[in-house]
């Protein structure tokens, strides 16, 4: 039997229903399990799972119990897991730490649970497994052989663990692979966060000042879709080559309290904090709307909001109004977490199946190589780049060129007849 802590077992059809429905738009990720079932890569090993605990999320967990693993999970956010999701996989034969709106304290006590079940390999989304492993669980960190990390602001935080030389263990950046910024940051959250916001507001894109800040790969993919809708789209950045990619794009890059006085909707995607502020507030219109796709709840400083306000109220599921001294009305989504995620489904299966195929190869990767890594933050190898999207354009019907010996020959060569 698993261990489980899911809200309610009983939701477990309507949970795999949700996970029978995205493996079917998980080509890729079909593949490595077929390999995975022959090949038992993960037998007698325990790999931890601490990623937005949706179906994508759960047929990963399944590859990896496929290919022999005995599999512990646990949401990376604790607004983002779905409740029928985690109780199908606890029926599945897989530990489960996790329901949603779970409090900090849940939270907390649901990633060390997972990391008590003493992983060998740990897959970690935005560091929050791995910091653990690196105050409170010491003892299981020195067992742990490698771990992979999903997202931008988890790598950040590795290399600087990595810096200071206190990095544990070897960990991979698996964000850091093509097929995972390119495709997973730009279009994943560019969909995905315009289909949160949709959602949750009902209201129409068309014709609004859409303030977007940070003009990274999500920042990018973000802005590009409010276009396609009819937003007008203003960007904000600290980054001076950003800022000149924004204005080649057709977006208007300003100063943020520029940007504050024109916005109707304001998402902020940096990693950084404290995006916007008071000063912010005090000048915004009446019913702007803001939100965050960036990894923490910091982006957008609520406890300065929530100081300017008379009164707060929730009036939608996902949508809370601060209603200011003036009179003015500010609207929160998803209590300032990624709205795509904390209210949606997040990215859409055919952009997970590259991000999740990445993750299962990497771990895999892990493991065949242990003992000779150090404890450094690596690249995903190129190979494994190059599998995944060579299988991503199969599985689409794609053929591409290839080098004849005479071209590869040409494009090494210096000294060119001229
Ligand atoms: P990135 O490094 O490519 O881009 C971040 C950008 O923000 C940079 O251009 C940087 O100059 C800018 N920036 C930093 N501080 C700023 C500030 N105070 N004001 C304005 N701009 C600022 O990173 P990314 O891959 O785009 O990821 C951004 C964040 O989103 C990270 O926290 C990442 O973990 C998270 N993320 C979320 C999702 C999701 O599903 N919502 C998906 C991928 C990544
Ligand atoms: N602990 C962080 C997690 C960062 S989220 C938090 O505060 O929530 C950013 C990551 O979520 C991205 O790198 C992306 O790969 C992942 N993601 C996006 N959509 C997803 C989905 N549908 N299922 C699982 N993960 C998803």
């Amino acid at each position: 039997m698993p261990n489980y802590l899911v809200r309610d077992i009983k939701l477990a059809p309507a949970g795999r229903l949700k996970i029978d429905w995205v493996s079917q738009h998980m080509p890729v990720l079909n593949v490595i399990r077929e390999q995975f079932i022959k090949e038992q890569p993960f037998k007698g090993y325990r790999v931890a799972v601490c990623i937005h605990l949706e179906a994508k999320t759960a047929y990963l967990a399944e590859v990896l119990k496929a290919g022999g693993a005995e599999v512990s999970i646990a949401g990376s956010n604790p607004l983002s897991t779905q409740d029928d999701v985690a109780a199908a996989l606890a029926d599945a034969g897989i530990n489960v730490y996790s329901w949603y709106n779970a409090t900090a304290q849940e939270y907390k006590e649901h990633l060390l649970h997972l990391i008590d079940d003493q992983p060998d390999i740990v897959i970690d989304d935005g560091g929050d497994v791995v910091q653990l492993l690196h105050t409170e669980r010491t003892e299981v960190a020195a067992k742990v052989l490698g771990g992979c990390e999903e997202t931008t602001t988890g790598v950040l935080r590795l290399r600087s663990l990595e810096k200071q030389g206190a990095l544990k263990f070897p960990m991979i950046a698996v964000n850091d692979a093509y097929c995972k910024y390119l495709f997973d940051n730009r279009y994943g959250t560019g969909e995905s966060v315009w289909s949160g916001i949709m959602r949750t507001t009902n209201l129409i894109t068309a014709g609004k000042t859409v303030v977007v800040a940070g003009y990274g790969w999500c920042g990018k993919g973000i802005a590009m879709r409010a276009k396609g809708l009819g937003a007008k789209v203003i960007v904000t950045e600290v980054d001076p080559v950003k800022a000149i990619e924004a204005y080649m794009d057709g977006c208007h890059p300003m100063h943020s309290l520029e940007a504050a006085k024109l916005g109707d909707v304001f998402i902020t995607a940096t990693g950084c904090k404290d995006v916007f502020t008071a000063r912010h507030y005090q000048v915004m219109k009446d019913g702007a709307i803001l939100c965050n796709a960036g990894h923490f709840d910091v982006e957008i400083n609520i406890p300065d909001l929530a100081a300017m306000s008379a009164g707060r109220r929730k009036v939608r599921k996902d949508i809370e109004e601060f209603s200011l001294s003036d009179g003015r009305k500010i609207y929160l989504l998803a209590e300032g977490r990624l709205v795509n995620l904390a209210a949606g489904d997040g990215h859409p299966a055919e952009i997970m199946d590259m991000s999740f195929a990445l993750q299962a190869l990497s771990a895999r990767y892990l493991l065949d190589n242990a003992g000779g890594l150090l404890n450094k933050v690596y690249v995903v190898p190129k190979e494994i780049d190059d599998r995944v999207a060579n299988l991503k354009l199969q599985s689409l019907g794609v053929h591409i060129d290839r080098l004849t010996p005479e071209q590869a020959a040409y494009i090494n060569e210096w000294n060119h007849a001229t």
